[in-house]
């Protein structure tokens, strides 16, 4: 049995557009295909990172650690600010960004591309959530297609970046692309999540018109003690 792992590539690459990610009972993306309009192609197994693992071997790998210098980009970010600095100096050098931001009317994590610093700062910080990747990965495709120059940078959780390399090499699209994937011990359920906006009455605040700022991991009084941190405010003082 396929140990499925939420990645989104068979709905990403499927031509047919018939394979659906959908929250499933125990609150998990995972594909849906619509049997009826299946050509039976096999491209969602051929791009499926548990059926077809890349078999690196981190052994032969030349690894190395970093962190940010500056103290305000560690302090916003949930680890070391790695991930912001590629992401800017990929901007700098005309790359597409694609990463995850939280979306506050949905309460899910969902992927979006950017193409400048300004909105860029949203996918600073790790959501704990599965996000939903299939769409922008689709535009990440279609703006390879249709402009040969264009490059993207692409962040995501392990399998997520194992779905998208896959789908990349087999539309001959991976040289414009570069990958990170993030340490990631798993997603929790969002029926979780969901328990616990409630339990928050996080919705009350929003129906009142209150902008809400999630951190998930705040380190504002220790890099280790950390713990998430809400800010309900109105709209204007952020200018939202
Ligand atoms: C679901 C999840 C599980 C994690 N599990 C572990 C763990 O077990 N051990 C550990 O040491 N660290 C874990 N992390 C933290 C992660 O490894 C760090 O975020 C990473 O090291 C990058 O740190 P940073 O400070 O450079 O960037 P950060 O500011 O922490 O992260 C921002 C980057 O992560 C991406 N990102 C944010 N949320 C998600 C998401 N839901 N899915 C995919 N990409 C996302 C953004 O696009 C952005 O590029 C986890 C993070 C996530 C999102």
């Amino acid at each position: 049995m396929i140990k499925c792992s939420g990645c989104g590539a068979c709905s990403v690459i499927c031509p047919k557009n018939c394979i659906a990610m959908k929250v499933n009972e125990d609150g998990f993306y995972r594909p849906k295909k619509n049997a009826d309009e299946c050509i039976d192609c096999n491209l969602c197994d051929e791009v499926c990172p548990q059926i077809h693992a890349d078999g690196t071997n981190l052994d032969d790998i030349t690894m190395y650690s970093a962190f940010a210098i500056e103290k305000r980009i560690r302090t916003e970010s949930s680890s070391g600010g790695i991930a912001w600095l590629l992401a800017e100096r990929a901007v700098e050098l005309g790359y597409g960004i694609c990463g995850v931001t939280y979306n506050y009317k949905e309460k899910r994590a969902e992927h979006k591309n950017f193409f400048e610093l300004d909105g860029m700062r949203a996918l600073k910080g790790s959501k704990y959530l599965q996000s939903i990747c299939e769409p922008a990965f689709q535009d990440v495709l279609k703006e390879l297609q249709f402009n040969c120059n264009r490059r993207f940078i692409i962040f995501g959780t392990p399998c997520q970046i194992a779905g998208i390399n896959h789908v990349l090499i087999k539309k001959e699209l991976r040289k414009r692309v570069a990958l990170v994937d993030i340490f990631c011990h798993g997603t929790p359920s969002y029926l979780l999540w969901q328990k616990y906006w409630k339990w928050l009455d996080l919705d009350k605040g929003m129906k009142e018109g209150k902008k809400m700022i999630l951190t998930f991991r705040d380190k504002t009084y220790s890099w280790h003690k950390y713990f998430m941190h809400i800010t309900s405010t109105s709209k204007n003082e952020w200018g939202g």
